[in-house]
């Protein structure tokens, strides 16, 4: 039997955006891994095994994916969203680099719809002009380089989409965010607050960075900074496909 390794997006929540592809490749897996909630999405079924775990062990989580694709299993490693936005693809290729021997596995990136366009749908086309997303998690990168792209992107007039903005243990830097935006000078700029998009819980809110609070962010919001010229239209929020 030959193994091989899909790392799968699963879109940011409604059935209806998990892609012909991932379902495909789901519904002939002998195994599924990822982090808990994740593999909780995922359609039960007699002879699939399920390998939920905690969000922070993505590498060995990967390690585990590449050893039981070698040992013959047909593996789906998932994530929310596209899983080379923030998540399982780029983790699978350093567990890779670490370990040669598994570089003959058979291995596919199967895209969804990353959260940020799923929010931009919901608001219309703000990401319509140049745009940049930035994770505000500083678990895996120094903060300074958090503020330094902030304000560089801000300086660019860059649309920018803010991907795990707050949490319960990053409760300040999304604050600081929007204090580095708003001494950029962009407390005009229209700010859209995307709450679980496609999900029974989605909220999206729309105001300017001034009026802002870090309270309307979570780890389940994403976040969408207007640039400059980026208008409302009725309900609709959208960036001008001309240069500002
Ligand atoms: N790979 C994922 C991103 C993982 S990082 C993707 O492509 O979407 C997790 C962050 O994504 C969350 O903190 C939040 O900012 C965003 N996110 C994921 N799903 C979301 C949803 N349904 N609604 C709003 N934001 C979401």
């Amino acid at each position: 039997m030959t193994g091989w390794l899909a790392i799968a997006g699963l879109g940011p929540g409604d059935g209806t955006l998990v892609t012909p592809e991932v379902s495909a490749a789901l519904a002939c897996a002998t195994d599924v891994l990822g982090y808990a909630p994740y593999v909780a999405r995922v359609p039960v079924r007699d002879g699939l095994r399920l390998h939920p775990s905690d969000n922070r062990m993505e590498l060995q989580r990967a390690d585990d994916a590449l050893r039981l694709a070698a040992a013959g299993r047909n593996v789906v490693i998932v994530s929310s969203g596209d899983p080379g936005v923030f998540a399982m693809a780029a983790a699978v290729f350093e567990a890779l680099e670490a370990s040669p021997q598994w570089q003959g596995i058979a291995i596919r990136v199967l895209p969804g719809v990353t959260a940020m366009l799923a929010a931009a749908a919901r608001a219309g086309a703000p990401l319509g002009h140049d745009f940049c997303a930035i994770n505000l998690s500083d678990n895996l990168k120094p903060w300074p380089v958090i503020e330094k792209r902030l304000r560089l992107a801000a300086e660019a007039d860059f649309a920018i989409a803010i991907y795990n903005p707050r949490s319960a243990g990053r409760p300040d830097g999304f604050a600081r965010a929007l204090e580095i935006l708003n001494e950029a000078g962009c407390g005009d700029r229209i700010v859209i607050f995307a709450h679980a998009v496609t999900t029974s819980k989605e909220r999206i809110e729309t105001l300017s960075l001034r009026e802002a609070r870090p309270e309307m962010a979570d780890m389940a919001t994403l976040v969408i900074v207007g640039n400059s010229a980026t208008r409302r239209v009725g309900r609709w929020v959208y960036a001008p496909r001309r240069a500002p």
